[in-house]
């Protein structure tokens, strides 16, 4: 499994562990959190940008702002 079809985001083998513990694994709590440069952006909840679109534009999705974005919103 990953996290997106987009672009490498491996989080588990579904033949060595189960869905459950592939979802709520702490490695796909940080891709469900999106970037960190989203934090504090009211939109937040709801945008968090788009991480394969970060990752393809060779930036970390962990950390930077979608390129597209519009511009955070205070
Ligand atoms: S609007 Fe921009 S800063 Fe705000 S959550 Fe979306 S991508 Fe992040």
């Amino acid at each position: 499994m990953h996290a997106c079809r987009k672009f490498p985001s491996y989080l588990g083998n579904l033949h060595r562990r189960s869905l459950w513990d592939i979802y709520w694994s702490e490695a796909a709590e940080v891709y469900r959190q999106g970037p960190s440069a989203c934090r504090g952006c009211r939109l937040y909840a709801v945008c968090r940008g788009c991480l394969a679109v970060i990752a393809t534009h060779g930036l970390n999705p962990f950390e930077d702002r979608d390129p597209f974005c519009p511009g955070p919103v205070s």
